[in-house]
């Protein structure tokens, strides 16, 4: 028994061989695995170990130090740091740190290596995701998590800390991580724009202006108010016509206030489930939803996410600064373009200084004229729809904005 296994083992061997040359191939120079690079690491050192043994303490700081942002560094074993004195590189991390000394492009001397090659041997041993902080992060080199005036981008963190795995943070997959979101955001990820209509007094004008839509293959949202006395026909041609159905509230009750007076218990019977269901059973795919006002509070924001995947609250000051914002929160904020905030210079802005997997929310009620401001002119509103889509802007309905990644 123990002479068939030993042929065959010897037989596979000679097979492996003879197969292709896989075997012999360093590792791949980015992310390495600690697993399989950690067994080569080790046939490496039998191997070439008669040579760094020749080598003298400053000839081994020389090959570290010119093995930064080259192939060839995985060609260093653990004798190498050794002889050149850098004794925090041991077995365990050894792969971690050829990793890292192969993508670099840092120039550093061989102090300043010295203590970065321990920081991230340190970094691989953390142990924790919630140990991954910005100032660690950079410590040990790690590029792109800010901007150029040294804020924190918390969306480059958010990723790498998305992608990150739980432990064994080999410095070369962190740094993959930011540099392929930064990748996403400059090349992949589409720039979005989502338009919304709010009220049940604005469904005529909707209806009405449907063609506008169509000749710029634009669609919006139109948050629905009193579903129950409006036309529901109407509002289904809407939707069929492509277009994003949310809710508004059953008779648009102020949030903040209605709850306070009455709880939260009441304020979503009065004015959350009528109207979704009916809304719902009436064939609808309602999974968003406007705050009426604007207002909100904390307790409702959770409550509604149990309802609705994406909430839109509103913004209608007279400074309203239009920008972008993340395409992957649930709740985001609808700039006002109505009458009295319409302003198409500072709209033409933000959607030039847009950013991949960006959303731009703007937000109004009416089209056409009404004795009070909620109202957009329809010439304003072609005049922001002509401009994006001639920006080649991706008009989303909101799920689609959130999903942006999975286009
Ligand atoms: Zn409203």
């Amino acid at each position: 028994m123990k002479l068939r296994l030993s042929i065959l083992a010897i037989t596979l061997l000679i097979a492996g061989c003879g197969d292709g040359n896989e075997i012999t191939q360093p590792p791949p120079a980015v992310g390495g695995t600690s697993q399989s690079g950690g067994e080569q690491g080790g046939n490496g050192s039998t191997t070439s170990g008669d040579n760094n043994t020749q080598l003298s303490s400053t000839q081994a700081i020389e090959k570290i130090v010119n093995a930064q942002g080259m192939e060839h560094a995985t060609e260093l074993d653990l004798s190498v740091f050794s002889k050149a004195e850098f004794s925090c590189i041991k077995d365990n991390n050894l792969e971690a740190v050829k990793g890292y000394l192969i993508n670099t492009q840092d120039k550093l001397n061989h102090k300043e290596l010295q203590t970065r090659l321990c920081k991230v041997a340190e970094l691989y041993a953390l142990g924790s995701k919630q140990r991954l902080t910005f100032s660690l992060l950079k410590e040990v080199g790690i590029k792109g998590l800010s901007g150029s005036d040294g804020k924190v981008n918390d969306w480059a963190m958010d990723e790498l800390m998305l992608g990150a795995p739980e432990q064994a943070f080999e410095w070369a997959k962190l740094q993959k991580l930011v540099d392929d979101f930064h990748y996403n955001q400059a090349n992949i990820w589409p720039k979005q724009i989502n338009i919304s209509f709010d009220d049940g007094g604005a469904l005529e004008s909707i209806y009405q202006h449907l063609p506008l839509f169509d000749k710029y293959n634009a669609t919006f949202t139109y948050y629905v108010s009193h579903y129950f006395l409006i036309d529901s026909e109407k509002v289904a041609e809407i939707a069929a016509h492509g277009h994003e159905i949310g809710h508004h509230g059953t008779t648009h009750k102020h949030a903040k206030d209605y709850v306070e007076k009455n709880g939260l218990q009441k304020w979503l019977e009065d004015d959350i489930f009528d109207s979704l269901s009916a809304m719902k059973s009436d064939g609808l795919d309602v999974t968003s939803y406007a705050y009426p006002y604007g207002a909100y509070t904390r307790e409702t924001d959770t409550e509604l996410k149990k309802h609705f995947s994406h909430i839109r609250k509103f913004a209608s000051w007279a400074s309203v600064n239009y920008r972008g914002e993340r395409s992957d929160r649930p709740i985001t904020t609808g700039l006002s373009i109505d009458a009295h905030r319409f302003n198409l210079d500072k709209i033409r802005h933000a959607i030039d200084t847009l950013k991949g997997g960006e959303t731009l929310y703007l937000a109004t009620h009416v089209i056409g004229k009404t004795p009070n401001e909620w109202y957009i002119t329809p010439e304003n509103l072609e005049a922001v729809l002509k401009y994006a889509a001639e920006k080649g802007l991706k008009f989303c309905h909101t799920n689609e904005c959130m999903n942006f990644k999975s286009k």
